[in-house]
């Protein structure tokens, strides 16, 4: 489904970014060192030097030292070589040596974007966010329902929390009780809507979100993504403004490929170590990370991000889960007169509902981990009929956005209900949630968006059961018989008027 978000166009576009004049004017950008590449919050006042070139005190310093030391075999004090050297700069410089102008590294025109990064504001000055404008749950609920079909509960859920979140936020302090951190687990089947329900959310409250994938972060210093670049990806979100990145949204994807291996003798990098390490995140914690960057090597300025008021979303499929679960409910039903039969929760499509901490400990996430994430809430598997609505019922559905494309060529395009449920059983079969969707209409359209624009006189196209299923062909209007047709049901209504 077309989605305004896309991660990586963001951190490209924030790659390109010069600061302009104007912008470096407004005094919201503070320069950065050359050398060390501390900001200048830390590092202390810099010296200017041409071509917008800053060095903070200390490696102007450290530079002047090891200059003045450098006095190979004492020929600088060397009274013939002092007077060569005094004929050369009269001259214009040293002959067939040129110094690089650091300028040209720095590509196009403008103040090196690199060189900057955005100020943090000084206490007393607007908060982002403002507690009025939080919108309250019902209204949260409300938006998403406009796009997510079903899943209510954990609607209701995400709507709380997230209100509750903000508030938080935008208080700063309660007095001296302090609320804490509602960051939240999300279990649910493939295709279920776990990551289309963050950035849907993100969208409505317009905070900047970053989407990581559990499975590529390892423990620092192993190959992988280092833990802390969850958060430099939301800085690049955020266009590098630290103090918007701080009350954004991180939702790490497939957070079951980190639970802990059984029976391995090895280190484990990336499962329980990723865990240990993302423990500090959770809480709330200072972190240094490159500003446009994975790797703290790379020469990048880097930026301190408070972590407190992140939310964080884990998302995962849990796959297994069920199986734990089931053990425990027959256990706790199997001695005595109640004692129920083993394959009563076979059945039962809501299992995973029944969840609690104590099995997801089981499947292998360390107690200080779920400790983290208090609000923990499932999403259920998509049925047949909700399939059936996600192709029609949203605002941005996907039967709209064909039909849409085909009215740019002034044909109507028609799905029967049994063509949508034929789609929708078809879907079912491939067990990947909504996302077969899209690929299994992908399929049929082609051929029609192929012929179409062939034929100027086709006015509708309707799409039948049999036509999904291979046994028939669509049904095709000529532009004439379409209009009879229309003046027919006008005339019906008039007659019954
Ligand atoms: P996952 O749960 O694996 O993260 P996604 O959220 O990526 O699944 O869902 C894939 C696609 O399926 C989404 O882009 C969205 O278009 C569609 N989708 C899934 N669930 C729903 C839902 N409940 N309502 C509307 N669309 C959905």
């Amino acid at each position: 489904m077309s989605d305004n978000y896309n991660e990586n166009d963001d951190s490209n576009s924030q790659e390109k970014k010069i600061i302009t004049e104007e912008e470096n004017k407004s005094g919201d950008y503070e320069d950065v060192c050359f050398v060390c590449r501390r900001p200048e919050s830390k590092a202390g006042k810099m010296f200017k030097l041409p071509n917008n070139i800053c060095v903070c005190n200390d490696c102007m310093h450290k530079t002047m030292e090891t200059v003045s030391q450098f006095d190979y075999q004492g020929l600088l004090h060397d009274p013939r070589i002092q007077n060569e050297l005094d004929q050369m700069t009269r001259q214009g410089g040293i002959p067939n040596i040129s110094f690089v102008n650091l300028a040209d590294l720095q590509g196009d025109g403008g103040i090196p974007n690199k060189q900057k990064i955005k100020k943090k504001k000084k206490e007393g000055s607007q908060p982002v966010l403002n507690i009025r404008d939080i919108p309250a749950p019902h209204k949260i609920k409300a938006s998403l329902d406009e796009y997510v079909v079903g899943q209510e509960q954990a609607k209701k859920v995400i709507s709380v929390a997230v209100y509750n979140h903000y508030k938080r936020v935008a208080t700063n302090t309660m007095d001296e009780i302090e609320i804490e951190k509602s960051n939240m687990l999300m279990i649910g089947p493939t295709g279920s809507g776990k990551t289309y329900l963050v950035k849907t959310l993100a969208r409505l409250l317009d905070v900047p979100l970053a989407i990581a994938d559990a499975t590529s972060l390892t423990e620092a210093g192993y190959i992988g993504d280092d833990i802390e670049s969850v958060v430099s990806k939301l800085l690049a979100a955020a266009d590098n403004d630290v103090e918007k990145a701080e009350s954004g949204i991180i939702f790490i994807d497939e957070i079951d490929k980190i639970a802990k291996k059984k029976n391995t003798n090895t280190r484990d990098v990336s499962g329980e170590s990723v865990q240990q390490g993302m423990l500090k995140l959770l809480e709330g914690a200072e972190v240094e990370v490159p500003v446009g960057a994975n790797s703290k090597n790379a020469m990048v300025p880097l930026a301190t991000v408070n972590t407190r008021n992140i939310l964080f979303i884990c998302g995962g499929a849990f796959p297994d889960l069920e199986e734990i679960i089931k053990e425990r409910l027959t256990k706790t039903a199997s001695i005595g007169f109640n004692s129920e039969l083993k394959d009563k929760y076979d059945k039962d499509k809501n299992l995973l509902s029944k969840v609690t901490v104590e099995d997801i400990r089981k499947f292998g996430m360390i107690p200080e981990f779920i400790g983290r994430l208090p609000i923990i809430y499932t999403l259920e598997g998509l049925t047949k009929e909700m399939m059936v609505q996600i192709l029609k019922e949203p605002k941005n559905a996907i039967l709209k956005q064909y039909q849409k494309l085909l009215e740019l060529d002034e044909v109507k395009l028609e799905f029967t209900e049994g063509a949508l449920d034929a789609i929708a059983e078809k879907a079912m079969k491939r067990e990947t949630g909504a996302r077969a969707l899209r690929s299994i209409i992908e399929e049929f359209m082609l051929d029609i968006m192929y012929e179409i624009p062939k034929d100027d006189n086709i006015g509708r196209v309707t799409i039948t059961r049999e036509y999904i299923e291979g046994t028939g062909g669509p049904v095709i209007d000529i532009r004439c018989n379409q209009m009879l047709d229309d003046m027919d049901k006008l005339k019906a209504v008039s007659v019954e008027e």
